[in-house]
């Protein structure tokens, strides 16, 4: 296969350049299974925002010889503080976690550099995905960069764009949403709470919940959660109107700065899954497959467990063609996404004192729901 040539002709085309994408690319290579990753230029600027790995996930990536190089940008965090379903702050710690007793904050943007660097010869860049044409023996997919269109043949294609499943639209798969869920983040100064020891702290209110991270030393993430089309939104848009909605939260509220002049950013945090998740010669992972609600803390665990069964039922595949391993591969997360919709409604239960609330009722089915913009 060569990058300078007009056409690519390979085995796996995946596409999106996020953990997801990046792990599999990485197993695939220590496969030797002829792939590349498509990596579409996105100019626009990204706010980082902190975000945890919980303990179980670190045995997985001790098991792809990862660990070693997911710690080398990140920082340990041994427990986070919840105050959720009563006035008491709950410290849940990690001590009784086995063998790691500690979780990893992550520094997103290091890891995806040090994760791209493995698999650098593997990138090919673009700025436009044109058309994706399959049929059952093959897929090609052109892309435009600079004004120059690219072909690229394979057997299999992936769909690792994240919540976009834009390779997933191109197949006429739709999406299947379980709740509204929507996110507003920003960033405020560092400050330690002198009533809480770990850096992570959660607190549900009357019209969602809201967690704060540090990101740095500098640098304190808050991010609060509702549902689209709540009366609330509207106002959390703009940080001017956070100390009114927060003010009768325990802690949270103490995060607040007073300056007002603070960027929020917004994005759908809800839980939703691919109607489809594989077909004959292509697969979703990551939150292309399905997605969680950041409460469960399960989304890069998501992402680099289906890595790891993606590479595995691509390999059984390319060697006898069969459909059953990514039916396998599609029936385990399908099971797995089942199961986290009755522990996601068992997490909302516990949470009674505004059951009146819209926000309370919404975030708990497990049958796919309408949404409301
Ligand atoms: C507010 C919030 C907080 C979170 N906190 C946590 C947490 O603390 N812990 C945790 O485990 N999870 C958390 N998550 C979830 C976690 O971020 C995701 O589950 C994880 O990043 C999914 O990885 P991915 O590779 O599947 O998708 P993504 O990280 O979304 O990567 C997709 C990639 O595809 C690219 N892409 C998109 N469209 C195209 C296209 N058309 N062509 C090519 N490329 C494309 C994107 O630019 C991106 O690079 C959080 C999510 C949210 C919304």
């Amino acid at each position: 296969m060569s990058m300078a040539d007009a056409k690519i002709n390979t085995d796996v085309i995946i596409v999106g350049k996020g953990i997801s994408g990046l792990i599999l690319s990485i197993l695939l290579k220590e496969r030797n299974v002829d792939h590349v990753l498509l990596d579409r230029v996105d100019k626009r600027k990204i706010m980082p925002m902190p975000e945890t790995l919980p303990p179980s996930a670190l045995v997985l990536l001790e098991s792809l010889n990862l660990l070693e190089l997911f710690e080398k940008s990140s920082s340990k965090t041994f427990g986070y503080h919840s105050l959720w379903g009563s006035d008491t702050v709950t410290d849940n710690h990690f001590f009784f976690h086995n063998p790691y007793k500690y979780g990893l904050k992550l520094n997103k943007q290091a890891l995806l550099n040090d994760l791209e660097e493995v698999v650098k010869d593997k990138v090919v860049r673009f700025n436009d995905l044109m058309e994706i044409n399959r049929s059952d023996e093959n897929v090609s997919i052109n892309i435009e960069s600079n004004n120059t269109v690219r072909t690229i043949n394979g057997r299999v294609v992936i769909d690792a764009t994240g919540r976009n499943r834009n390779v997933l639209k191109h197949l006429g798969i739709a999406s299947e949403p379980y709740d509204n869920l929507i996110a507003l983040s920003c960033h405020l100064p560092f400050i330690k709470h002198p009533k809480l020891v770990h850096s992570v702290f959660s607190e549900s209110f009357e019209h969602g919940w809201g967690i704060v991270s540090s990101l740095n030393e500098q640098i304190n993430g808050m991010t609060i959660f509702t549902q689209k089309g709540n009366p609330i939104l509207p106002q959390l848009k703009s940080y001017q109107h956070w100390k009114t909605v927060l003010s009768k939260t325990k802690l949270l509220k103490d995060f607040l700065t007073n300056d007002l002049n603070r960027k929020v950013v917004g994005g759908d945090a809800n839980s939703s899954r691919a109607s489809k998740i594989a077909g004959s010669n292509w697969l979703a992972i990551g939150d292309a497959a399905t997605s969680f609600d950041p409460l469960s803390s399960h989304g890069i665990s998501n992402a680099i467990y289906c890595a790891d069964a993606s590479a595995k039922a691509i390999e059984s595949h390319l060697k006898d063609d069969s459909e059953s391993h990514f039916q396998n591969y599609e029936d385990t997360l399908t099971q797995i996404f089942n199961e986290y919709l009755k522990h996601k409604r068992k997490l909302y239960d516990t949470e009674t004192r505004w059951k009146a609330n819209s926000f309370w009722n919404d975030n708990i089915f497990t049958k796919p729901v309408h949404v409301s913009g």
